[in-house]
Order: structure tokens, then sequence, then C-alpha cells
């Protein structure tokens, strides 16, 4: 999230003891205990990557309260968490406490729900909403606590347990390394600087190879992501640009032609690794330092600015877009945040984007796009570039729900998949098309490289086409939810029962 007044100012300073470092392999057993864990001791592991998870309390053989691992060097920030749970017994039922969330305002409260996927069955659902309580806890000083029930169904499964679907930079090491390997003339991956902890920060070149021409002007399309290292929905999307725009669908191929993109799919790779929320392994919130980045601090930051300012400086580049893009912990949808200019014929011509991709991309609200120049948000990409670059550019910042979305024909809301964020992506990249044509850089005509072939993409028929992926895509099985969770009335009921009588004088 970068751009929000409630995600900032509904953070409650945690008084309980510090937490520092993730469980490893720790073997949660009844007080008193001193054996060797015994079938049933759950044993929680987060020293992984992307992991998360600083604490476990025992608290009764049915109930567990869990503590995030603050931010490296910031513990202001506690959201993400991402741990696995073992040495489980058939049908063990279990409620988790995670009782220090730094934030009050939250989707949980509008039906979301924590991930799970396991061994055997390695696809993420969620856990169902019924099985979610949200709530202000007299045990931990009024904070806010989630806390769900789970039953574990099989005893050899590990179990994994997410706030949202991860995306680790190893993932995106590996993703980058496949499309390398493809030889395309039209994409090209390089080094923009190393991290702190000397992970990649990488940059990748989509375009037709003569846009490349030194003497040729070109027109720049930039976007980033994960500034934020607990916002994976932003990789999500991310990766759908580029699988979009490396593919054969006629719409890629003529933005291709006409137009370079420049794309950092990860700002932060050490705060993803990490298992962060919000900030770098120094603890900072790099989405705050856009103004003066420090080489040594904010060294990703530092080498993205200096190639945009580059960019903007060449008299053969034209920078249309800068776009960053995030997820949001407290909206739906997928939305825009723009500038306000004093000029107000650039205020009104920044507004068009969003508007062409509300019209290809059905999750994306017009009403949570807003324009402003809040003073909070100084020192973020999306202001410091819309405030330094070209009047003819446009900067914005793409938010995209951790949950769901709400389409104008629905009255329900309609939880994210991957695939969901995805397809955001794969019409973030379409509507460029829309764009130039409407700027008259691209013919609105159908040219004959975008007029379909029989049996081919039919680019008027924006929903089919919004639904056809290029051939290499991960498809992956819809319907193929799996019921992990307790699922009778009785176990609920249960459950219910425990949260409101538990012995509040346990602890404290
Ligand atoms: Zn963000």
């Amino acid at each position: 999230m970068a751009d929000k007044k409630c995600d900032s100012g509904s953070e409650s300073d945690s008084t309980e003891e510090p937490v520092v470092g993730n469980v490893n392999k720790f073997a949660v057993v009844p007080p008193g205990y001193n054996g060797r864990p015994k079938k049933g001791h759950m044993i929680f592991d987060a020293c992984f990557e992307c992991g998360n998870l600083g604490r476990v309390d025992y608290i009764t053989e049915y109930e567990y309260d869990l503590f995030i691992r603050p931010d490296t060097c910031n513990p202001r920030f506690r959201v993400w968490f991402n741990f696995t749970v073992e040495n489980v017994k058939a049908d063990q039922r279990a409620i988790f406490n995670i009782v220090n969330f730094s934030k009050t305002k939250s989707l949980y409260r509008e039906g979301m729900s924590p991930l799970v996927k396991s061994t055997s069955r390695p696809k993420w659902v969620r856990i169902p909403a019924k099985h979610v309580y949200y709530y202000r806890c007299p045990d931990h000083r009024k904070n806010y606590v989630m806390s769900f029930s789970f039953c574990f169904d099989k005893e050899d499964d590990i179990y994994q347990f997410a706030y949202c679907y991860p995306y680790s930079y190893t993932r995106l090491q590996n993703y980058l390394d496949n499309l390398e390997k493809k030889n395309m003339d039209f994409f090209s991956r390089e080094l923009l600087c190393l991290t702190v902890q000397q992970r990649r920060l990488d940059m990748i070149t989509i375009t037709n190879p003569d846009n490349l021409d030194p003497e040729e002007t070109k027109r720049v399309v930039y976007l980033t992501a994960r500034v934020h290292p607990g916002e994976t929905p932003a990789s999500y999307v991310c990766q759908g640009v580029i699988d979009f725009l490396i593919s054969n669908h006629p719409i890629a191929k003529v933005l291709r032609e006409h137009i370079v993109f420049k794309i950092v799919p990860m700002l932060n790779p050490d705060g993803v690794y990490l298992g962060n929320y919000r900030c770098s392994l120094m603890g900072f919130d790099l989405n705050r330092h856009w103004l003066e980045p420090s080489p040594w601090a904010h060294p990703t930051l530092y080498a993205t600015k200096n190639n945009l300012m580059e960019l903007d400086r060449s008299d053969k580049c034209v920078l249309d877009f800068f776009i960053d893009i995030h997820a949001h912990s407290t909206l739906m949808n997928g939305f825009m945040y723009g500038n306000t200019y004093e000029d107000m014929e650039r205020y009104e011509r920044q507004s068009v984007f969003p508007k062409l991709l509300c019209a290809n991309a059905e999750d994306f609200s017009l009403n949570n796009t807003n324009f402003n120049r809040d003073a909070v948000k100084a020192g973020t990409g999306r202001r410091t570039l819309g405030g330094c670059l070209d009047d003819s550019s446009h900067c914005y910042t793409l938010e995209v729900s951790f949950f769901s979305y709400q389409t104008s024909s629905s009255s329900t809301a309609m939880p994210y998949t991957e695939e969901g964020y995805m397809k955001l992506g794969r019409n973030l990249a379409r509507t460029f098309l829309d764009y130039y044509k409407m700027t008259g850089l691209i013919s609105a005509k159908p040219s004959s490289s975008i007029v379909p072939k029989p049996g081919r993409y039919n680019i008027r028929d924006r929903e089919r086409a919004n639904t056809d992926p290029p051939s290499d895509f991960d498809e992956r099985p819809r319907n193929n939810r799996l019921d992990y969770h307790i699922n009778n009335t009785s176990s609920y009921g249960d459950t219910s029962i425990r949260l409101q009588f538990r012995d509040r004088e346990r602890r404290y």
C-alpha cells in the first residue's frame, strides 16, 4: 500500500516484549513437559525465504497465540506472516490467534482469511471466512487479534499458512532466468545494482530491438513493483504484465513495435527475502525515500531513480508513464492514485489512463481511484517523480486489494486468486494500446498485425481476449478447492465458545 491515510494512521505500537527473529523448527509442548516432542506437539517453522513468525505461546492443547516477527530494524510494522506447522495428529484441531498486528483496519472484517496449503495439496486456498474472527482482545491490551480455527486432516503433511499468496525473490529469479533462456530478441535483462545483502535489482526491457537504436526517439513505459515487500499481489500483477507483453498476442506485438517497456519487478529484494511487510533490511520504508535516495542506505531506489532521470534527460526518449504497483490492505478492487497539478490540462490528461483501464478490467474501480498531494505521501515514487519528470509524463500508483474485488454487475465480492492478479496485469498491459491509439501514436485503424487471424484473438471482444492468456502461461485448474477445515457445525460452535470463555487471567 502506498497511499492511504488510514494505512499509516492506524498503526498501534505493541507493548509486548520485543519479538526478534523467526521461530526455527520450534516444538510447542505443554508447560512442564520435558521429553521429546510427541506426535501432536506442533512444530512451527518460519526459517525459510519470506518466512515470518516470531513467537508461539501454548495456551491450551487446542489454542496457540502467534506473534508476527516485526520488520527488520523497524518494529512498527507487523502484518505479513508465513510459516509452517508439522508433527500434527490426524484430525487434530487448533485455534491460532495472531495477536500483535500493527494495524487495526483490516480486510479481515470484510471476509478475508489466511491462506493455507500442504505438502499433498500444494495449491493455496483460503480458509473459510466463517472460521476466522477479528476482534479487539482484552487479553492483549485490546489489540486487534485475528483468530482462526483449523483441522489438520493428514498427519504426514506439512501445512503452510500465509497472509497472502507468497511471491519470493527466488521465484522471480527463476522466472527471469527462464525468460532469458528463451532468447527472445525483444527481451533483455540487466542488473541495475546489488542490494545491501548482495541480491540482484533486475530491470527488464521489452521492445522490438529496432526501437533501441540510439538515433531513434522512443516512447517509454516504466513499471516498478514490490517496493513494499509484503505486498505480494504486486508481483502477480507485474508478472501478468510481462507475460502478456512477451506473448504472441496481437496487441502485445503492436505494443512492442511502438513502445519500450522498462520494468523493475522487485524494488526491495532484501525485504522480500526476509519476510518483511513494509521495510528494507535496514528498516526503511523505501516508498518514503524517493526524494533523496542514498546510495548506501537505499541502493535500489538510488539506481532506479538514476535510471529514470537519465531517460527523462535524454532527448531521444519520451518517458510517458511511471507506474508503481502495490497492494492495499483495507480497500477492495484494483485502483490508482495520481497527482494533482496546477496545470489543469495535465491534471485532466492523467485522468484518462485510469478510465481506459477501467473499461478493460472489471476488477478496476474508478471510485477508489483518486488524485492527491497529501503531505504524508511526500517521498513516494508517484509523488516524487510526478514532481521531477517532464510535464508530459504520467505518474501513478496502481493498487490492488489483498483480498477481493466487486464488479459493477455483482453484489458479492470475489476473492482474488493468483490468476486474478495476473489478469489485472494483462489488462494493464493491453490498456497501453488503447491509450496510444487515442493519442494517435498507434493507428486507430487495425493494422495488419492486429487483425486477428481466424480462430485467434478478436480484439473487439474484450471479455474473450481478457481471459485468453498466451499459450505458455502456467494455467492452473479451476474449481479445485480443497476442504481442509473444521467443517461441521459442532466444532464451529466449540470454537466460538472457546474464544469467548478462554481464561483471561492466564498470562497477564
Ligand atoms: Zn505499498
